[in-house]
């Protein structure tokens, strides 16, 4: 009776250890991709909403492992910030969008993600310069998108990283819009270039009416402060329509097609006559 009692325990502890080893695995797999520069950008398209224009590209980390498969970023992401390795990750994936994006049209931007953990490196602007100066990529052209989760922690030393970035003309986005816990807090105490709604609004748009007066007040608010908006997760010609309908401003999402790697980029660039 007593061994019937502990079973679900034991079988607790288990899953747990299996749970462990394979977070374990897969932090060494990550290790060793990080080691070998494995990790490669992909680039997904930012158009001009009106003219269907393609204005630059938001570089995504993609990762495939031979022992795990295509892993998404939101989980070696997070197993790189837990780790440290999410610094070196960063900036070798950068180094290669910065070349990459060297051979694009000199008006195309280049959007990089960067996680709450780098903002707490007091060289990371600093760092970031010298990668442009490396890849010889105007900075005008580079965009850093910040989420709002990583704003909290420390108010003072972000301020101090969107000043220093823009100081060197990169432009700053406020990234995931609406979806903190302050999002208007954000956008008053940082001086942000401008501001990304985030998918959540947008692909709810169609059925709930609520999601459509959202981003309406998002774009209202965008126009009032000056401040360029962009928006993601456009899959549907009807979201695009209700978006448009909504003012001048950019958007991406699987509408224009999924994140390619840097040779099919190019393809498209060439055939748009956009290199
Ligand atoms: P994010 O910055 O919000 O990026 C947008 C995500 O939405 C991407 O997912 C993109 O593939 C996906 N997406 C784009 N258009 C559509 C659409 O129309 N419909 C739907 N359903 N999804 C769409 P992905 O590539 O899986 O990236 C997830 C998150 O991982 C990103 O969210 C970003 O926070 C993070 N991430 C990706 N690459 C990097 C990186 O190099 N550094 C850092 N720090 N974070 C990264
Ligand atoms: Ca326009
Ligand atoms: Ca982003
Ligand atoms: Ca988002």
């Amino acid at each position: 009776a007593k061994k019937a009692g502990n079973a679900p325990v034991q079988w607790f502890y288990n899953a747990l250890e299996a749970e462990l080893r394979y977070r374990c695995e897969m932090e060494m797999a990550l290790r060793d991709a990080v080691a070998k520069d494995a990790l490669e950008p992909y680039y997904e398209q930012q158009v001009d909403l009106d003219s269907g224009e393609i204005r630059g590209f938001e570089m995504l980390a993609r990762w495939h492992s031979s022992q795990f498969g295509q892993v998404p970023p939101d989980i070696f992401i997070a197993i790189a910030e837990e780790t440290g390795l999410i610094d070196r990750l960063s900036e070798q994936l950068i180094a290669k969008a910065l070349r990459h994006a060297a051979s694009w049209a000199p008006h195309l931007t280049l959007s990089v993600n960067i996680s709450p953990v780098q903002m707490r490196d007091p060289w990371f602007a600093q760092k970031l310069l010298k990668m442009l100066v490396a890849a010889n990529f105007p900075p005008q052209r580079l965009e850093v998108e910040i989420t709002e989760s990583g704003l909290h922690q420390n108010i003072a030393m972000a301020h101090a990283l969107v000043t220093s970035l823009r100081n060197q003309g990169i432009k700053v986005t406020l990234d995931d819009f609406g979806t903190g816990y302050s999002s208007l807090g954000q956008l008053r105490r940082l001086p942000f270039d401008r501001i990304k709604i985030d998918r959540s609004f947008v692909m709810a748009m169609g059925e709930d009416a609520n999601c459509r007066v959202i981003v309406e007040a998002i774009a209202l608010l965008g126009r009032g402060l000056g401040l360029p908006v962009i928006a993601e997760g456009i899959e549907t010609p009807a979201m695009l329509d209700s978006l448009r309908g909504m003012g001048d401003f950019k958007g991406q999402g699987y509408l224009y097609g999924r994140p390619q790697n840097a040779t099919t980029t190019h393809a498209l660039l060439a055939e748009r006559g956009l290199l």
